[in-house]
Parts: structure tokens; sequence; C-alpha cells
């Protein structure tokens, strides 16, 4: 077993060894009101990953209390991304809705036991009696809370109250039924936290059977218990939770997982919390939930990243107790590592200029061999047709280069990649001065991409033939906050003032060689010295759409390496090394 020693794991071993726990269960327990990101891949791969390296077993569980936020959409949404993680549920897929009427029948025991009452204080009043936080400096202090009027009701009125809750026969929200624990308790959670309140929405399951629902407190433990799960493994905002997890299992006497919390994964440049991509979205700030420049899983993968490469930053993220945001530098790094290794190479030009060589023959055409993956001899070579008319980028050309710009300008010979080397003799303009083509020749003896004479050029440019090119559009993605911590706002300012007006840049009329005019959605290529690209599902027949993935470079594995202070220059495999 080659798995990282997280807290988690040792905590595991540990109740492995000392006879807690026999066999290890665990599950990714999503609530189905919005899609999952990035933060809950971390957590699927943590629950996942524990449960195979540890020959256990992983549930699904939906918890589906909230009816009036939850959708069987978000359900079919959210088991679309876990099974495309790679996290195989098998026929482990529970919601907790299913368990309603035994958590009712809990509820009743602890009626019985004098362990819970209905109360009729309103949301507002029953808050304000459980009091607050106060903090004084770095102390925080908590005046005990007030004891509800009704908390003393009999066993008997308890029990009639609460059932004729949940016949339907009040208002929503006049009634709650509470735990009988401690309204002095320094822990907030612990003072009369509410099991049900009384709502009148219709649930995507259990539809109107049930007017009363569960809150999360009472639903989670009571259904990790139920499913028989060994480690609930959840975020730190949990922590204040768990000795109520433990009370609730405790009272009832029944099979007790233990909980243990791990800090939240944040990312720069974006955010990963449900409620406020859910604002992006209806907002309109983005194209939807699966939108690419989403932290979503549905919008990384509609990006290009691998379920590979998220389970790489994972594991090297790793899990702890501390709250920290990790950079969104790394997160790309592994894709393109990734995706180095399996993306095969194409060429496609996104902002064209037209070439003509002048001393080719009209209608000749030829066909090179190109490389299909540096990275992977077995993916062999294409052939890509060559002829009189070209197209390169635009900003491969300069009238005036300046030092250091290697690439095309008046009277420079370059070379075409696979084909051969070619000298600008002049730049055509129309009357407005605006750049229409370059006139250039090619020297017929540099086929192959070498001169025999051994002379050299300081630039390889990628082209595609202007007759055999396939025409598409590109969308090219940039942070979709204009800061690494969007949240970071001045008091009263809003953070949707950091979203990146400028995330997106669509081009269309790319100029893309023949390979690429028959591709299918999902589909991943490295455009040379573009970057990494994935058919967008907007293709249509001859009209393929591509998303930028990530470009080519790489600045965290540059800092990485400047970080251990290696006299060295870096470069990737990936890196454009013709300045
Ligand atoms: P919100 O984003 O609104 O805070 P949530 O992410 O907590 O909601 P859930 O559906 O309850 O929504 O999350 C399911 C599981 O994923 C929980 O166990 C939660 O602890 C875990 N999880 C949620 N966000 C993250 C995150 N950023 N990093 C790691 N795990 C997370
Ligand atoms: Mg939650």
């Amino acid at each position: 077993m080659d798995a990282p020693r997280d807290f988690i794991r040792e905590i595991i071993v540990e109740d492995l060894r000392s006879g807690r726990f026999d066999r290890v269960h665990t599950r990714f327990p999503p609530e189905p009101n919005a899609y999952l990101h990035i933060g809950h891949a971390q957590a699927i791969l943590l629950n996942y990953g524990i449960a195979q390296e540890f020959g256990g077993k992983f549930n699904l569980r939906f918890d589906d209390t909230n009816p009036e936020k939850e959708s069987a959409a978000y359900v079919e949404a959210i088991k679309r991304d876990v099974r495309w993680l790679g996290a195989d549920w098998e026929d482990r897929e529970f919601y907790a809705s299913d368990y309603f009427e035994q958590l009712y029948r809990w509820a009743e025991d602890l009626i019985r036991k004098g362990k819970a009452y209905v109360c009729d204080l309103s949301p507002e009043e029953l808050s304000r009696q459980r009091g607050q936080l106060i903090r004084d400096g770095d102390r925080v202090i908590t005046p005990p809370g007030m004891e509800s009027p009704y908390r003393n009701r009999s066993v008997e009125e308890n029990l009639d109250l609460f059932r004729r809750m949940r016949a339907g026969e009040f208002p929503e929200g006049s009634r709650t039924l509470r735990a009988k624990i401690d309204m002095a308790h320094p822990n907030i959670n612990m003072r009369d936290p509410v099991l049900y309140r009384i709502v009148y929405a219709h649930h995507h399951r259990t539809g109107d059977a049930w007017c009363i629902y569960p809150t999360y407190d009472w639903a989670h433990g009571q259904s990790d218990s139920i499913e028989r799960i060994t480690h609930s493994i959840c975020t730190l905002e949990f922590e204040n939770h768990r000795p109520l997890y433990d009370w609730f299992l405790d009272q009832l006497g029944v099979h007790h997982p233990r909980q243990i919390e791990f800090a939240r994964l944040n990312l720069t440049y974006t955010v990963t919390s449900k409620r406020l991509l859910l604002r992006l979205v209806e907002e309109g700030h983005v194209r939807g939930w699966d939108d690419p420049r989403m932290p979503t899983i549905a919008g990384i993968r509609r990006r290009g990243y691998t379920p590979e490469a998220i389970a790489d930053f994972a594991r090297r993220i790793g899990v702890s107790k501390a709250e920290s945001i990790r950079e969104i530098e790394l997160l790309e790094h592994c894709v393109r590592e990734d995706l180095n290794r399996r993306a095969p190479r194409r060429m496609a030009v996104l902002e064209p200029l037209r070439v003509v060589l002048t001393n080719y023959p009209e209608g000749k055409v030829e066909w090179f061999d190109a490389v299909n993956n540096p990275e992977d001899p077995a993916a062999g070579t294409r052939k890509v047709p060559f002829s009189r008319v070209l197209y390169i980028e635009r900003e491969d050309y300069m009238d005036a280069p300046p030092p250091g710009f290697f690439r095309l300008a008046p009277g420079r010979e370059v070379r075409l990649r696979y084909a051969y080397f070619i000298r600008c003799e002049r730049a055509v303009r129309d009357e407005g001065g605006n750049l229409l083509e370059l006139h250039c020749t090619y020297d017929p003896a540099t086929r192959g991409g070498n001169a025999p004479d051994g002379r050299k050029v300081k630039a390889t440019l990628h082209w595609v033939s202007a007759a055999h090119a396939v025409e598409g559009e590109v969308r090219l993605y940039d942070r979709l906050f204009k800061v690494p911590d969007p949240l970071d706002v001045p008091k009263g300012e809003d953070w949707i003032t950091n979203v990146n007006p400028n995330s997106l840049v669509v081009l269309t009329g790319c100029k893309l060689e023949p390979s690429l005019g028959n591709v299918q959605p999902g589909e991943r290529f490295q455009f040379e010295r573009k970057g990494y690209f994935c058919v967008d599902p907007d293709t249509k027949p001859g009209a393929p759409v591509f998303n930028r993935t990530v470009t080519l470079r790489d600045p965290w594995a540059k800092a990485q390496i400047k970080a251990r202070g290696a006299g060295m220059r870096y470069e990737s495999p990936n890196s454009d090394r013709n300045a």
C-alpha cells in the first residue's frame, strides 16, 4: 500500500489495530442542491481512495433533507460527476429520504426517553434564545442560552404534538422538534438543537408524503449509522457538530461511526462554495454549471481536464486540519503533465495570417509526416498537406521586431514545422495600411526542416495549408476572477465585483489541419505552441469547437525549480522555445 500517510489514515489504522472497527466503510454524502465542485472532488477521491486502500466499501448517499432546494436533475448531475472521477459506488446508492420513517421512529424514541420536545418558538426567537458567541479579543464567550417555555412538556403531550406535526395539522414554521440537552452548553450546537421543522414542500423522491423534514444534524449521523459506515469524513465546519453527532448515536444506542474532519479545499482565482457558484450561474456571469471557467467538475470536464489529473492534484495537496488556499497553478500543472503524456499534437492557427510562397508551384501539394506525440512513439505519425498558400499565426510576424523576437519579419528566415525554411520578402497591405498577407519564398533544399549547408534559424512556426484547412471556433479562457482571493473584499462590497469581465475570448475562423475536421466532443489535443484543447459538445459536423484547457507555459513548475535553487534553466517539455 503506497498510500499517503495523512492524519485520517493514521486514525483508521489505529481504529483497526485497537479493534474499534474491523473493516472500513466510507461514504460521500452530497446534498443534491447544486453541481459538485473541485472541493467535492477531493472529498470523493479521499473517501473512495480510503475504501479501496483498506479493502473496504464506499457509499454514495444523497443527503436530501431540504426539498425546497433539491432536485432529481442535481442527483443525475452528481452521479455523472462521481462516476467520471472514477469513484465506483457499485450498487451502494442511498438516499437519506429513504430513512425518513426510521428517523421519525427514532425521534419518537427520544421523546419517550424525555430527550426531545415540541417547541412553539418562532425560528427567530429560537435562535435568539440559543444565544451566540461573543468575541472579546482572542477570547470567545458564550453566555448561557434561555430555556424554551415549552421545554418541560410531558412525554404524552410531545408525542401527540409531534404526530400531529407529521399529520399536517400545523402551519409551516410554527413548531419544531428539539433535542433536550443543555441550554448552557459552551457549544451552541448542543443547546437543544432542532431535529424537525414543518415544511410544506414537494420532495423529489418522497413527494408529498412528509411535511416535517429532519435537519442535517438529525439525519446525517443516523444515516451513517444505518449504512454501517465506520469513518464519516467531513469538512472542518462540522467539528463543532461532532459532540451532537456522538450524543444522538449514544442516546439511540446504535452503530456508532467515527466522524473525522479535514480542511476544505480552497483554490485561488475561484470560489468553491455551492451557494456562490449558484449565484454565478443564476446571474449569468457564466454560461451555466458546466461552463469551462467554472470550478465545477462538469466545467472542468468540459474544459478538458482528465480525472487522472484531478486525482494527481488531490494526491499532491493531501489533507490537513489547517484551512488554506491552494494555487490554481498546481492544478494546471497536473493537467499539463497528464496531457503532455497523452494528447496527440496537431497544428492549428488561431488568428490566421495568409502566407503566399511565391516560388512554390501553383496546385502542388506535398504531404509531410508529422509526429503525433514526441512523448509516446507508439502514437505514430500523420500526414499534413503543404501547398503554396498557408496560414501562420498573426502574432508570429512583426514589421519591426524588437530584440528577442525571432519569428518572421521582413527579410527574416524561419522554419515551418516538418516542412521548409521560408523567408519573408514583403508584407502586402490594403489602402488603410492593414496587413493582408505575406509574400515569402521557400528553400527547396531545406525539405524536412533542415538546411544542408548547416545554416540555422531561431524560430519554428506552426502552419496550416489554406486549401486544406478546416474552419473552427476556439474558446480561450482566462481566470474567472481578477484576484487570487475573490471573497476578500472591503466590508460592504460585493465579491461579485471581482469577476473577471474578460475571462472568455471566442475566436472564429481559426484554421485547423484537416485531421481536426472529424473530431468527437471530449477529444483532447495539443495544438503545437498554443496549448491543450478539448472538443466542446457545441461541435457540429464540419464545424468543430474547441476549448483551451490550459496554455503550455507552466509557471508552477518554473517556480518549483527556482525554489529549489537549481542553477539550471527551466525547460518544460511543453514550452515554446521559439521566443
Ligand atoms: P457549500 O459548498 O454550500 O458549503 P457543501 O459543499 O458542504 O455546501 P455538500 O453537498 O454537503 O455541500 O458536500 C458534500 C461533501 O463534500 C461534504 O462531506 C463536504 O464536507 C465535502 N466538501 C464540500 N466542500 C468541500 C471542499 N471545498 N473541500 C473538500 N470537501 C468538501
Ligand atoms: Mg454541506
